[in-house]
Order: C-alpha cells, then structure tokens, then sequence
C-alpha cells in the first residue's frame, strides 16, 4: 500500500471525527437550549400572577358586597321593627335603605365584572400549565433521543481514534507533518480525490498526465490548483 492510500484513508477517519465532533457540540447546544421550555414557564409565571391578582379583586369585592347587603339588613329590621316612630326619622330611613340599595346594585355588577375576569384568567391559567407541560413532555423526550445520539457518537469517536493511530503507523513522519499543515491551511481537507477527471476539493479538471501521476502509488501528488494532496486511487 502505498502513501498516498494511508493519507486518503487517514482523511476519511479525519472528516468522519470532525463530523462526529460538530455534532456532538450541536446537541450540546441544543440540550442546553430550551427556549420553548423557558418561554412557556414566563408565560405560566406571569398569568399566575394574573390569576392570583383577579382572584384578590373577587374576594375583595364580595366582601363589600357582603358588607353591603348586612348593612341593607340591619336597616331594613329597623325600619320594619315598629320601634321607629318619628316620620322624619322614618324617612331618613328610607332615604338610606334607598341609597344603600342603588350602592349595592352598582356593586353587583363591578362583582359580575370581577367574577369574569377571574374566570377569564383562570382558564387562562389553565392553558399556559398546559403548554408548560407539554412543552417540557417534549423537550425531554427530545432529550432522551439526543443523549442516546451522543452516546452513540462518543463510542464512533472512539473507534475512529483507534483506527486512526493505527493508519499514522502507516504514515512516515514527514507526511504526517506534511498533512497536519494542509489539513489547517485547508479547513480540515488535506486529501482530496478525483472526481470526472477533476479534483474533488476544488474542481480543476486535470490533464491525463496529471491524473497519471495522482494515480502513482511511488508519489503524492498534489494538486496544481488547490495545493491538496489528490488520490487518484
Ligand atoms: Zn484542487
């Protein structure tokens, strides 16, 4: 076997760990990013508080209410008790039961109001819970799927070192060195190949005496355009 074969396959194992490799860094982004998660617990966080806020205004208001309706009793008790006798205080009686009548009426619609905003932002409510469940449901189901990805990624990693160290046993030193540097310079493609006469890297077709020599197991060719290393195979 010849140089140029080890390099070919020294890039294969390469460009497979480099994938691997970006993969792994993609589902570690996308386990710690849970934007859908987060999104749903502000929302579920914030109608709580709409929630809790409508609910203090219904107590509040049935209170008064309540409040209202005690005092319209008391009065009305006097007022039919016989023991007012007075007409001017009789009518100043009437004059208050009137008023504390119209006053409770206004209540009980602020009440009605109250009730259905309370109501309205309970369900609400309810919908944002909702979709915080489902969305952490989702997220850790997702989850599960991308660290069993990883997992399966780490072993792959693994066993593309293995084989890497066992094809630079291959490799004189030099052309190690010489691959590193191009492997750098050439965004991590040091070795291209040929595709329809032309190299697969950069595209420049090359001559037949040129895609002879990348055929040469005695040499490395390089390629007169790109610089790489080009296994004719
Ligand atoms: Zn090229």
């Amino acid at each position: 076997m010849n140089e140029s074969f080890h390099l070919h396959q020294l890039q294969k194992i390469d460009s497979q760990i480099n994938h691997n490799a970006k993969r792994i860094h993609e589902i570690d982004e996308l386990l710690n990013a849970n934007f859908e998660v987060e999104k749903a617990k502000s929302d579920e966080n914030e109608h709580a508080q709409i929630f809790h806020q409508t609910k203090i205004r219904l107590q509040k208001i049935n209170t008064e209410v309540e409040a209202k309706k005690n005092k319209i009793s008391q009065c009305e008790s006097h007022l039919y008790s016989g023991k007012v006798k007075n007409p001017k205080e009789l009518q100043d009686l009437q004059n208050e039961l009137k008023s504390l009548r119209k006053f409770l009426a206004a209540l009980e619609d602020e009440q009605l109001e109250k009730l259905i905003n309370f109501e309205d932002s309970e369900r609400e409510h309810q919908k944002v819970k909702e979709t915080l469940t489902k969305e952490i449901t989702t997220f850790e189901t997702r989850k599960a799927m991308l660290q069993s990805e990883k997992e399966t990624l780490i072993i792959n990693k693994n066993r593309l070192e293995v084989e890497r160290e066992a094809i630079l046993t291959q490799l004189t030193k030099v052309n190690i060195m010489i691959y590193e540097r191009l492997s750098q310079e050439k965004r991590g493609l040091a070795v291209a190949t040929l595709e329809n006469n032309a190299c697969s890297a950069c595209g420049a077709t090359l001559t037949p005496g040129q895609r002879q020599e990348s055929h040469s197991p005695q040499s490395i060719y390089y390629c007169p355009s790109c610089g790489r290393i080009i296994y004719g195979g």
